[in-house]
């Protein structure tokens, strides 16, 4: 007996993904190695608690999976706790959150207009219906996250944690002086380091780890594992923390996504693991910089980072219509708002584009160089449907020259 109708689907999606240019900053091809771990017999396992106390029996090798992941994260990114059984990163938060805090307290992180994420405080989310939320962003001239600022409304507004993360930031994060200013007015600081925490472990970007109390991560983008997160913690949090996750907000770990974080934590521990985030850096600039050429507005100028931010104000479209024109074409972006946009979430003035899918598909930057013309053309033509399927043939040429997982050959799953 075999469910055709899915089957069906799953191969159309590997086909969708082979065949476009995937430019989501959160996205990322795991290795099948991960991907294999993530399909295992752990999947059949219940193994409420943590390794050596838990509520259920035959838990023996799910500790062993979940103890691996463990000691990894903590050498990887040199903390003195880890728990890794966070389903993704909207839950971690939560978790940090209800370990350092009381209800009502009050939170300084990141506005979701200027790159944060929900779970910073935003209206809508848990985060902003719990506790106080007061924002930092970026400056209108720069772009750029001001830390003077950022320290001046800290003192007035005396919060009892400070969030240093975001999710759509194209610049390096100063968590240095975010701890300096953390321990100026008392607060905790939690680092929400879900997009470049691969790049923290490849060298490419300054790690949190010496100024956090707390730091969250999802496992899925830079880091290229399984869809899920951990959380990292000085000792005095370690307890609060996994009494926070677990039995605080969830109940069984997933073992098996557990396992593929160990999986991942060990091939992020390789060598090739920061050519691979250096080349991510690098082929963001070479996209940054193409764009630029072709006339595009880059929010802060261009990039530290995987990612893009592009203001597509001056260029006669929205961010929406230059998605859907970018997916005609066989390029995959998401809509973004720019910090002070005058549109809605809906229908915003940018588009974000980041580079470790790409990069993982072995893109360089000369590839960037056309991808950038090819984002260009679309744009320039984003009303002429044949011009947008003349670029999609170019695009399925590219994918072509770089199989997604070419151990598998051409029809793999
Ligand atoms: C992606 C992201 C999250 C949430 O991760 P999910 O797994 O989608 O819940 C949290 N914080 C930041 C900064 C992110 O970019």
């Amino acid at each position: 007996m075999h469910d055709i109708e899915l089957i069906r689907v799953l191969y159309a999606e590997v086909g969708r993904q082979q065949n476009t240019i995937n430019l989501i900053a959160s996205e990322n091809y795991a290795s099948l190695a991960v991907l294999q771990a993530c399909s295992s017999v752990l999947s059949n396992k219940y193994s409420e608690g943590y390794p050596g106390k838990r509520y259920y029996a035959g838990n023996k090798y799910a500790d062993e999976a979940e103890n691996l992941a463990i000691t990894r994260a903590k050498k990887l990114f040199k903390v003195d706790h880890a728990n890794v059984q966070p389903h993704a990163g909207s839950p971690a938060n939560m978790a940090a959150y209800f370990a350092l805090l009381k209800k009502g307290d009050k939170i300084l992180s990141m506005d979701l207009a200027h790159g944060g994420h929900l779970t910073h405080g935003s209206k809508v989310n848990f985060s902003g219906k719990l506790w106080r939320i007061v924002h930092y962003g970026v400056s209108k001239e720069t772009g750029k996250i001001n830390m003077n600022s950022v320290r001046r409304i800290a003192l007035k507004e005396r919060p009892k944690l400070i969030v240093a993360g975001a999710t759509a930031y194209p610049r390096a994060i100063d968590f240095k002086s975010f701890g300096n200013i953390a321990k100026e007015v008392g607060a905790y600081l939690l680092t929400d380091i879900a997009h470049i925490a691969g790049l923290i472990v490849g060298g490419q970007h300054q790690s949190p780890a010496p100024y956090a109390d707390v730091i969250t991560t999802t496992t899925h983008k830079t880091l290229r594992g399984p869809r899920g997160a951990m959380i990292m913690c000085k000792r005095e949090h370690a307890k609060a923390i996994d009494k926070a996750v677990f039995p605080g907000i969830q109940g069984g770990p997933l073992d098996n996504i557990i396992a593929a974080k160990a999986v991942a934590l060990f091939e992020a521990s390789q060598p090739e693991f920061k050519e691979y985030s250096e080349q991510i850096v690098k082929n963001a600039k070479a996209l940054a910089d193409n764009l630029i050429k072709n006339g595009f507005s880059l929010v802060s100028g261009g990039t530290d980072n995987h990612l893009i931010l592009v203001d597509l104000s001056n260029k006669g479209l929205t961010g929406k219509e230059a998605s859907i024109a970018l997916e005609k074409a066989g390029i995959i972006v998401n809509m973004n708002m720019v910090p002070y946009d005058t549109r809605t979430p809906f229908n915003p003035s940018g588009i974000r584009l980041g580079t470790p899918a790409l990069t993982t598909r072995g893109f360089k930057e000369e590839d960037m160089s056309l991808v950038g013309d090819l984002i260009s053309l679309a744009i320039e033509n984003w009303q002429d449907g044949s011009h947008l399927q003349r670029i999609e043939g170019e695009v399925r040429k590219i994918c072509k020259e770089h199989p997604l997982y070419p151990q598998l050959g051409r029809h793999g799953i």
